[in-house]
């Protein structure tokens, strides 16, 4: 019989909010104190700062897969799937396994760190023919779909779809859009060693954000800095400007510009993922409102942190100022969010999240790269230094770390290859498909679930 009472602790998101508040568990709680379980639907924490180098085939997909059974700790038990729903009030957590099948997971403290979706606007054709980068899949998806247009380009015998195949449009000017376009251009710039056919002239970027500036947490000199950079290297910028509609073969501008192209990546910022709306509680632009220590007020146990939940930033000094949605912050409030779970369960008062940015680091792929670590500005070497540096650093285990390096130099010493695997390639494979953005239940969705099975018991 099993006569277990320890309380259950369970983490949603495996990203790194999430890894580091279940590798803190780990490491200080001993396993009778209480139950750790993570509901996750991939078995690794997704690097994700560093998807644009995968999309571009500098790294491997699997390199920034950090393996999640691989803690000498490690005793938490993982249920393959995603939560598609919380009911607060009687503390169960409703879970989609892999499988498809619908568990419902009680428990006495929840950590909600789903993460973030792309956000999208109601633009027509947009979800139906962009692309995102959020995903690993997305990442490896992009990759092949750009060495196809290479190739296409290569075979046609049609100036009018050579021409077409190789534009390309990026929208979206955080650094997540910035180091996409950056990372692919080098690579399409890269290919024409290899593809004598192809007219480099043809092949042109475009990256375009509504914003006046990019990347405007860089400052004026450094953004302006990074601009000059991409500009050099023949991406045609446009801020200010947005997209009008999208369709399988063109793009049109706000500005009345219409692009034959067949490529458009969206990355024009993230909202919270769709599961804090299934809580019915208070939430500031999608994220789940908490307190500084993570709590959500008026519901004990209930965790929220990451891109999911809008933290107090503390250490701004103002009122409203809520923590930006960064790896940089996911990971320390992971930390602090085990501690406070750990200070209630032993009765202890919990602390408040506060921490000072570090600031951004930008790698625009080979040299190219600016950085502001703590507020001093770089650009170049030492800038590609310092980015690569902290991501290398940040990776969670030494395989990690050593496929990243050993990734790294190859590209370094041996250039771009152009492979195209087609693993994907007869998926519908654009926005709507990878991010599962239509699997939560609603409030009452997830009540009536809930007690629907109550009364089953
Ligand atoms: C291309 C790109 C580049 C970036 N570069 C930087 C950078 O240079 N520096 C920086 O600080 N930040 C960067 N970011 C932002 C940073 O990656 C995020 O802020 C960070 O990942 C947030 O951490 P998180 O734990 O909240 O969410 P994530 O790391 O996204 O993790 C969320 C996890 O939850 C899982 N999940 C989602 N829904 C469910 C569900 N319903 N049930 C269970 N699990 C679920 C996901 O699969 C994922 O594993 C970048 C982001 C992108 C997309």
């Amino acid at each position: 019989m099993n006569t277990v009472t320890r309380p259950r602790i369970l983490v949603v998101g495996a990203g790194f909010a999430g890894v580091e508040c279940v590798r803190r568990l780990e490491r200080k709680l001993s396993p009778d104190e209480a139950d750790v379980t993570l509901v996750t639907p991939f078995a690794y924490q997704l690097y994700l700062p560093l998807l644009p180098q995968v999309a571009s085939g500098v790294l491997t997909p699997q390199s920034i897969a950090v393996s999640l059974r691989r803690s000498k700790k490690y005793r938490t038990r993982i249920i393959p799937g995603g939560a598609i729903g919380v009911d607060l009030k009687s503390k169960v957590c409703v879970i989609r396994t892999i499988t498809d099948k619908i568990v419902n997971e009680p428990y006495d403290y929840i950590v909600l760190a789903p993460g973030s979706v792309t956000r999208t606007f109601d633009i027509p054709g947009l979800t139906d023919h962009a692309f995102g980068m959020k995903t690993l899949a997305e990442a490896a998806y992009i990759r092949d779909h750009v060495i196809s247009q290479l190739d296409l380009a290569d075979a046609s015998q049609d100036p009018a779809e050579r021409a077409a195949r190789l534009q390309f449009v990026v929208v979206g000017g955080g650094y997540a859009g910035t180091e996409t376009a950056a990372c692919l251009q080098r690579l399409t710039h890269a290919a024409v060693k290899r593809y004598p056919r192809i007219d480099p002239g043809l092949i042109k970027w475009h990256l375009i954000d509504i914003a006046p500036k990019l990347m405007p947490e860089l400052g004026d000199k450094l953004g302006r800095s990074a601009q000059e950079i991409l500009r050099r290297r023949g991406i045609e910028i446009s801020l200010g400007v947005s997209i009008e509609k999208a369709g399988p073969e063109e793009v049109t501008f706000t500005d009345g510009r219409v692009i034959p192209t067949r490529t458009l990546i969206w990355t024009a910022g993230v909202v919270a993922s769709p599961l804090m709306a299934t809580l019915g509680a208070e939430t500031v632009r999608g994220r789940l409102a908490v307190t500084a220590e993570m709590c959500l007020p008026g519901h004990d146990g209930v965790f929220a942190l990451g891109d999911a939940a809008a933290v107090p930033d503390l250490a701004k000094g103002e009122e409203s100022a809520v923590c930006p949605p960064t790896a940089q912050h996911a990971m320390r409030q992971g930390k602090h969010v085990a501690d406070n779970v750990i200070a209630t369960l032993r009765n202890r008062p919990m602390q408040p999240y506060t921490h000072k940015d570090l600031g951004l680091v930008v790698d625009l792929g080979g040299k190219d790269a600016v950085s502001k670590p703590l507020g001093v500005e770089l650009r170049g070497l030492p800038a590609q230094a310092v980015a690569r540096g902290y991501h290398w650093s940040a990776l969670r285990t030494n395989v990690a770390k050593t496929r990243v390096m050993t990734n790294w130099l190859l590209n370094a010493v041996a250039g771009d290859d152009f492979v195209r695997t087609g693993f994907q390639a007869r998926k519908p494979a654009k926005l709507k498909d990878f991010e599962y953005t239509d699997m939560y239940l609603t409030p009452e969705q997830v009540r009536a679930h809930v007690e629907g099975t109550a009364r089953q018991d």
